[in-house]
């Protein structure tokens, strides 16, 4: 199966209700004042939504009972239908499939651990990128998600994270469904709206943000002119071109060494030790010569390698590499001097782990082998 690049912007099909989600406090001063709400009410309506995640205008009970439809309508339309919520790794990891307001889907993914709940989100309704590894990639590219369906997805998952008694959420990483930096406009306000303190926005650490790219150059600049510092993370999975052509079709757009050179520029502006993401691909990339350029390509800088092993989509005639020739991988970067550690592989009962996402497939086509019954919780 193989599946064109695409690096244009598409347009959206219909246009996304205005939410509260994207607006900042002035603009959202004035659609209460259009509406004939006093301004005020924009700073209890951002501390409810951005600050204990209450979605619903009619569950705010600090507003008058009158007001609160009038106020949902013009502020608060609800943004993700969810479709199913599953979970697994006993109740830790717990993926989220949302329908959007034109019937796009897209999905969520939460991991907890002992020192921090992690949300993975996405920036596209699935991705234009073409990576053959990649389930999301080979679905192609329905379209850019707006601000407001980024942020309701963090929204959402701190509010299901709590509900579920599995702690604040604390990390986002966008290695969900989409390529982030080709969606740049409305990751760039998301990114605001995220770390923004409580009631201008969620408030989270920029520093527990990691946007996660390809490597497209241009916007990776953008990033690290905005002063925000958040980890950025290039998916690298192969030091040279005759093979990064292949694994990652952008490649042949924009070469290894331009991105690693946009790479050190971003560690250089804002001191942030930038993220090498390599899936390792049994016979593939794995092979020690490919560790020892990859040292190479590394050794000195502000770096760290996270291997992720491989997980094989259906239809997909690539596996994971074998657990020693993973190990002789590691060995050979740190000898080069590189960090190195291999992901966890969270999720992947639910068809949650990387490169799984794939949700508007499974919705079109009939639910695949590995498909699990959804769980008992709701999703409100
Ligand atoms: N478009 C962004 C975000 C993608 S998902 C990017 O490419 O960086 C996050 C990571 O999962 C990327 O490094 C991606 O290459 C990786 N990935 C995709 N499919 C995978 C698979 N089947 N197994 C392991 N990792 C995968």
């Amino acid at each position: 199966m193989s599946v064109a690049l695409t690096l244009t912007e598409p347009r959206p099909r219909r246009a996304a209700p205005r939410h509260l989600a994207e607006l900042d406090p002035a603009e959202c001063r004035s659609v209460l004042t259009d509406i004939g709400q006093p301004a005020f009410r924009a700073k209890q309506l951002r501390n409810q939504y951005f600050g204990r995640y209450v979605g619903d205008a009619t569950l705010m009970t600090d507003l008058p009972a009158a007001a609160r439809e009038a106020i949902g309508e013009a502020l608060l339309p609800r943004l993700l239908e969810p479709v199913r919520l599953d979970d697994c790794d006993a109740g830790e990891t717990v993926k989220a499939v949302w329908r959007l307001h034109d019937g796009a889907l897209v999905e969520s993914v939460i991991m907890a651990y002992p020192d921090r709940v992690t949300a993975c989100v996405s920036s596209q309704a699935g991705c234009g990128m073409a990576c053959p590894f990649c389930a999301t990639g080979q679905a192609g590219l329905t379209r850019n998600l707006t601000t407001a369906e980024i942020v309701d997805q963090v929204v959402n998952c701190a509010r299901i994270a709590a509900e579920r008694g599995l702690g604040r959420l604390s990390h986002i990483v966008f290695m969900g469904m989409g390529e982030p930096l080709a969606n740049w406009p409305r990751l760039k306000a998301a990114l605001r709206r995220i770390t923004d303190p409580v009631p201008d926005g969620v408030g989270l650490s920029a520093r527990h943000v990691t946007v996660s790219t390809v490597g497209l150059v241009p916007a990776m600049r953008k990033l690290a002119d905005e002063g925000l510092p958040v980890t950025l993370a290039v998916s690298l999975h192969a030091p040279d071109d005759e093979l990064r052509d292949e694994l990652v079709p952008v490649n042949t757009r924009w070469k290894v060494a331009e991105v690693l050179e946009a790479a050190w520029e971003y560690a250089a502006v804002t001191k942030r030790r930038v993220s090498i993401e390599y899936a390792m691909i049994r016979d593939v990339n794995d092979q020690p010569w490919r560790a020892d350029l990859l040292g190479k390509l590394l050794a000195g800088k502000l770096v760290h390698v996270n291997l992720i092993p491989l997980n094989p989509t259906p239809g997909s005639r690539w596996d994971a590499s074998p657990k020693p020739v993973e190990a002789e991988f590691v060995r050979r970067l740190r000898e080069a001097g590189v960090p190195t550690t291999v992901r966890d592989t969270r999720g992947q009962e639910i068809d949650g782990a990387c490169g799984q996402l794939a949700a508007s497939e499974r919705e079109a086509g009939s639910a695949g082998p590995s498909e699990a019954p959804a769980s008992a919780g709701a999703a409100s």
